[in-house]
């Protein structure tokens, strides 16, 4: 660290403060996480939590090498779907039996949607957020033309005035938290004001499932989708989530009628009979391996609310900002000052901000670019501590006063930024 920062001395007293004061919940003992690292990209692929290791290996060496396909029973493999969704159910604040596990957050979009279509079949008209992540957009987009509907591009901010008195739409379909600028949108007034005008509201909880309150039932939303990978740390790629409130599932069409949502998937029978509850939202064989990943990677969270963790996470980010604020005076930020609408991350503004995320990564401080101009520090914060934030801030201010950032090294870009 460089000692000639203004403030650096006292930041590094009030970090040692606040980590102390919020030390109940560090659960940075419960991940793996190499030595000298700090890991601000937790919301892109989490952490390694260390109960995963022994859970793989078991099920790969026990479950597989030595009871085969005897653990589709003896081991729960069948039954996990809807019990690793319950876990997660817990973490998004939806009783048991609304959520299962697999498949993509891409896959699990087109589900909810057709869902959607027949849920609100006399009505045409859908609300996106142009801003959202492009997956969801394409998928709407997808949806759309095979269900003639008309995609409306409306900020969720926006989302009440334009909903107001009128009987057209089927759905919201928004991101709970904005992937590139943070910003924390207003689940439950977006969702009241979607119900006011009979819409469903559907929420993507990709970039808040495990860092920040849902309540998706104590607000009422009708569908969600998630993925597992973020901050609920269940592995690369690890399966995604489906949360159908109970109020619509008997209603909920399955427009993957796989044979795992079958209502007696053993009969093999020629034709598609919905199971009831939730297990009528499961398509085909789950990638199993993944799914006890994911499985195992939940127990990190064992013990702790989520309102503690997001408490630690506003905590963090507050500091993170704080800490830029005084070390690289007039910083501009994309994520929003204020608690309330702030997710787990600081997004700072830079135009050469690939570059600074490059020379970062190469001093141990991992974040990511997303383009055009955007460092985005994600805080996930049971793994880290008011002492990396200032870290982060420290090594950010020395790569942009030593214009490290402008080495050709680290502007030529890889494939995957
Ligand atoms: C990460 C993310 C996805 C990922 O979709 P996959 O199909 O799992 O690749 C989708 N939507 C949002 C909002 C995301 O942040």
């Amino acid at each position: 660290m460089s000692t000639d920062a203004p403030h650096a001395d006292d930041l590094r007293t009030e970090a040692a403060s606040l980590d102390e004061q919020h030390e109940a919940t560090d659960l940075r003992a419960r991940f793996l996480l190499p030595d000298g690292v700090v890991y601000l990209d937790g919301n892109s692929l989490g952490a390694l939590p260390r109960a995963v290791p022994a859970a793989v290996r078991d099920a790969v060496e026990q479950q597989w090498g030595r009871d085969l396909i005897t653990s589709w029973n003896l081991h729960g493999w069948w039954d996990a779907p809807a019990r690793v969704g319950d876990a997660l159910g817990r973490i998004v604040g939806a009783a048991p039996g609304q959520v299962v596990v697999g498949d993509s957050t891409s896959v699990r979009l087109h589900q909810v949607l057709h869902a959607a279509a027949t849920l609100r079949p006399d009505r045409t008209v859908v609300l996106a957020d142009p801003a959202t992540f492009p997956t969801d957009l394409y998928m709407l987009d997808g949806a759309a033309r095979q269900l003639g509907w008309t995609i409306e591009h409306v900020s969720p901010s926006d989302a009440a005035a334009r909903l107001g008195g009128t009987d057209d739409v089927v759905a919201v379909v928004y991101s709970h938290v904005d992937y590139r600028t943070g910003v924390l949108w207003d689940l439950p007034a977006v969702t009241r004001a979607a119900h006011d005008a009979g819409a469903l509201a559907i929420w993507d909880l990709c970039h808040s499932a495990g860092a920040v309150p849902v309540e998706l039932d104590a607000h009422g939303v009708d569908l969600a989708v998630g993925c597992g990978y973020k901050y609920l740390n269940g592995s690369p790629g690890a399966p995604a989530f489906i949360y159908v409130a109970t109020e619509h599932q008997a209603a909920f069409t399955n427009v993957i009628p796989g044979w795992h949502g079958h209502a007696q998937p053993f009969e093999m029978s020629g034709d598609y009979r919905p199971a009831a509850g939730i297990d009528r939202a499961r398509i085909g064989t789950p990638p199993m391996l993944s799914l006890l990943a994911l499985e195992a990677a939940l127990t990190a969270f064992d013990g702790v609310e989520i309102t503690e963790v997001r408490a630690r996470s506003l905590s963090l980010t507050a500091f993170l900002r704080r800490c830029i604020d005084e070390l690289v005076p007039g910083t501009t930020y994309a994520s929003p000052d204020d608690d309330a609408s702030r997710g787990s991350q600081v997004a700072v503004r830079h135009p050469d901000a690939y570059g600074v995320v490059q020379a970062l990564i190469a001093r141990g401080v991992i974040g990511d670019f997303r383009t055009p101009d955007i460092v985005r520090l994600g805080v996930a914060a049971p793994y880290l501590t008011h002492a990396d934030m200032l870290t982060a801030a420290v090594h950010l201010a020395d790569v942009l006063t030593s214009d490290e950032h402008l080495d050709p090294a680290y502007t030529r870009r890889s494939a995957v930024t």
